[in-house]
């Protein structure tokens, strides 16, 4: 992990996240054992695709943006891209994303899921790379869901990816 400080960016490679995905994709079979993973992209698809060396499930996947059309930042995330969730009824759904840093986009998922597509809040389990250690928009027990894994837990710089 290289850090430049005048910045404040924090950069990583390809190799490191294989490391994180790997290690962790063993750990959450054993803990969580889901039937599905659920990538949200763009952040969360090489990640998903890395963890099913280690848990051998279909991908799904969903595309969000908490930016508008003109790269503005938004409130309420966008979704760009959506699923039949009727087949995914009673499934253990491993939902990847890249970073968990307001906590807004998994509120707004875990939400939407629950209320709208009516999935169980405890078959539902989070994997993210990093997770942002600041104040977050719903405390973890508050978004009381079956399963929260992060690869790990990092101060809040600006993280640039190797596929960015
Ligand atoms: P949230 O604030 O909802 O937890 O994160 C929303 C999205 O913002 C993430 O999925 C990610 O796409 C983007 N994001 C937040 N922090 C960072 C960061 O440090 N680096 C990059 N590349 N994206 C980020």
């Amino acid at each position: 992990m290289l850090i430049i400080s005048m910045v404040e960016k924090v950069y990583y490679s390809y190799e490191e996240l294989d490391k994180l995905c790997r290690d962790n994709g063993s750990i959450i079979k054993k803990e969580f054992n889901p039937d599905v993973i659920l990538a949200i992209g763009g952040g969360g698809l090489i990640p998903a695709r890395i963890l099913r060396n280690s848990i051998d499930v279909p991908i799904y996947v969903i595309t969000m943006s908490t930016y508008d059309e003109n790269n503005v930042s938004i409130d309420e995330p966008r979704i760009i891209q959506w699923m039949d969730f009727s087949i995914l009824r009673n499934k253990r759904i491993l939902i990847v994303d890249e970073v968990d840093d307001t906590r807004k986009t998994l509120k707004y998922l875990v939400e939407k899921l629950t209320k709208e597509e009516k999935l169980l809040r405890n078959n539902l389990g989070f994997f993210v790379l990093q997770n942002k250690k600041k104040n977050k928009t719903i405390e973890l027990n508050k978004l009381d869901v079956g399963y929260y894994k992060s690869g790990e837990n990092v101060e809040d710089k600006w993280i640039v990816y190797p596929w960015e």
